[in-house]
């Protein structure tokens, strides 16, 4: 069976304990991903740190163009690592699966290697002169999930080495194959050390995270282990930009045209079978509306193939692994105790960790489906009968990612999406995300943003140069 490697400093590295990662969709084992050491987490940021100077004092424009070469090797790439994606994480090859997953990698790598973060000068008069730079950080610490492992990664990795970082990425402990064989391909075209990582699980992850050397940690994952990750920084001081879980609702308003907007609710709350952190994961529709949407989404829903992802009719894959899928089968249960009227979808394959695709109709705040992030592909449709309680509703849980207001015309959810507590407010789209466009979470969803020149700033200290004239 082939075992995956980490990379440190250029090389690969013969990790002693491995264990067999499995596909999802049928169990079979895919190879051995490494497990690392305490010595090895200490030798792959040891040989970050050693790189980083180096790599910082290269100019701007042979930094951009490393980067751009690093987008050459991830699109020439693209079809071996969609079929690692596919077969590792579950998602399928087609529709807004792992070939998109890879054309969002490489759009997220070509979009910072254009960017300027140039001296600014932010104050000037007749006796002095105020310049704010931007120098690199340091070593930094990529802490990733499984639910887009690479498209996340890649947000972690190229702005920060755009920046004149090096960096050791930890994949998660479910999908660490895709991931690692990314890096060990780009390592072909960036110099040694600059992009080095580590594997297996929470337990390298705090070895990672409270390494004295960490100069700033990027972690995307739950909320549980963002508490210990801000924990671990009290060690290193490193600041972190923390994407935590979301609990995003979507609030469609009284009047609006179901068949237009069910699609765009499908994907939003469907998208990698809802496992993606800004999926609508709440439905809020007025309750005059309730019985066509519910009929539109039911139509969306029964044109969709579940099935193993590598074959190209299939839109809706398996669940990542059995934890998730054990979750959303508790979560749907809990809902059928409840009274809500369970409808599901679609002919499941056997084998696998699949589901049906599942609308919760008749669904009720404070129920265990709309109050905690199912993760999968589960919609609680909630009825409002007040718009003010509907916006209530949305803004009382923790999680404050994203949200969606749905309307036939968007100026008339302008009002609305100023009120809604998140990150981000998408208007008849849900988890629109671009690489030009800053996206973070509010409230129990994490700090600080990624994406676009703000998301560059993030892995900067700033530092001014003050002037007497
Ligand atoms: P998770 O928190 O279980 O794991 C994420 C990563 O953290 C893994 O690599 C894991 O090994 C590592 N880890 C675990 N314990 C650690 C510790 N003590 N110290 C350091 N690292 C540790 O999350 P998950 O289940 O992989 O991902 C799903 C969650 O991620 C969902 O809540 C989802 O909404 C969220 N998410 C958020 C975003 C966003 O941008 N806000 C994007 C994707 C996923």
């Amino acid at each position: 069976m082939h075992k995956y490697k980490n990379i440190s400093n250029g090389h690969m590295i013969n990790s002693y304990e491995s264990y067999a990662v499995r596909n999802p969709a049928n169990g079979d084992s895919l190879g051995l991903a490494p497990i690392s050491t305490a010595d090895e987490v200490d030798t792959a940021v040891q040989a970050a740190l050693k790189a980083q100077k180096p790599w910082s004092e290269i100019s701007d424009n042979e930094r951009k163009e490393f980067i751009q070469r690093v987008a050459d090797v991830l699109e020439s790439n693209s079809d071996y690592l969609a079929k690692l994606i596919t077969q590792e994480q579950g998602k399928p090859l087609a529709g807004p699966g792992s070939r998109f997953e890879m054309q969002a990698c490489v759009g997220w790598t070509r979009v910072p290697a254009t960017l300027e973060l140039p001296p600014e000068t932010v104050y000037e008069d007749d006796e002095r002169k105020d310049v704010l730079q931007r120098s690199p950080l340091g070593v930094i610490a990529a802490i990733a999930p499984w639910n887009w492992p690479l498209m996340i990664a890649i947000w972690q990795i190229i702005p920060a080495i755009r920046m004149g970082n090096s960096v050791v990425l930890k994949p998660s402990e479910y999908t660490p194959i895709a991931t690692l064989e990314m890096v060990r391909l780009i390592n072909d075209v960036l110099p040694p050390g600059v992009l080095n990582t580590v594997s297996g699980d929470g337990t390298i992850g705090a070895q990672l995270t409270r390494h004295p050397d960490i100069a700033k940690i990027m972690f995307t994952g739950s909320a549980d282990t963002g508490r210990k990750i801000i924990e671990a920084s009290a060690n290193n001081f490193a600041p972190i930009t923390l994407e935590l879980g979301g609990n995003d609702p979507a609030i469609v308003l009284p009047g609006t045209t179901a068949k237009n907007i069910a699609e765009g609710l499908f994907w939003g709350a469907f998208l990698n079978m809802g496992q993606t952190c800004a999926c609508i994961k709440r439905l809020y529709v007025h309750e005059d509306d309730y019985e066509s949407v519910m009929a539109e989404l039911k139509a969306v829903a029964s044109q969709m193939t579940i099935g193993n992802g590598m074959d190209e009719g299939v839109l809706i894959g398996p669940i990542q692994n059995r934890m998730q899928y054990d979750k959303v089968r508790e979560l749907v249960s809990d809902a059928r105790m409840n009274d809500c009227d369970v409808v599901e979808i679609g002919e499941v394959p056997d084998g696998g960790f699949f589901l049906p695709i599942t609308l919760v109709g008749n669904s009720r705040d404070g129920q265990r489906l709309v109050d905690e992030e199912q993760f999968g592909p589960a919609l609680p449709i909630i009825q409002y009968r007040n718009l003010g309680d509907a916006i209530a509703s949305a803004n009382k849980l923790e999680a404050g990612l994203g949200a969606s207001v749905w309307a036939n015309e968007p100026d008339q959810a302008s009002e609305t999406a100023q009120q809604l507590e998140a990150g981000t407010v998408w208007v008849n789209q849900h988890g629109a995300i671009h690489p030009m466009v800053p996206f973070g979470g509010h409230k129990a969803s994490g700090y600080g943003v990624e994406f676009g020149i703000e998301g560059l700033k993030a892995v900067t200290r700033p530092k001014v140069i003050s002037i007497k004239k």
